[in-house]
């Protein structure tokens, strides 16, 4: 990748840069202060998409449920992005069954594109026959 952005507001920046030159933050300091893994969930929110999908794909191989309700948010703030949404759908099957991945897979069933829709649909269906989690 030859662009780096700012990850606090999101600027596109020179490699290697220590303080953004727009927001006047220090990113290397952020960079190596912040979890890799709340980097990725700050990412989510990063207006290119190309920066959003990496965070997509590394906090699938994370697995942890937390990630189910900020990954639903992403596909949500870009309804026109069905590629990207599909991604998160995807994404959020591989996290931990549980109340967090069943509220964001509620969540996209909400979403404007159908495909999306569907997908959340039949995972929470295949979930429920499956026997995973708890029913309260
Ligand atoms: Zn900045």
């Amino acid at each position: 990748m030859n662009h780096h952005y700012c990850p606090l507001c999101y600027a596109e920046i020179p490699i290697g840069s220590i303080i953004c030159p727009t927001c006047g933050q220090d990113v290397e300091s952020w960079e190596r202060h912040i979890p890799y893994y709340d980097r990725l969930i700050w990412a989510l929110k990063n207006p290119h998409s190309e920066v959003r999908m990496g965070a997509i794909l590394s906090l699938q191989n994370h697995r942890r449920a937390g990630a189910a309700g900020p990954l639903a948010e992403c596909a949500m703030n870009w309804p026109i992005d069905v590629v990207q949404g599909m991604a998160v759908v995807e994404a959020i099957a591989k996290l931990p069954d549980g109340a967090e991945k069943t509220a964001a897979l509620r969540q996209l069933q909400q979403h404007e594109a159908h495909a999306i829709r569907v997908a959340a649909g039949e995972l929470l269906a295949k979930k429920g026959a499956d026997h995973y989690g708890h029913s309260t």
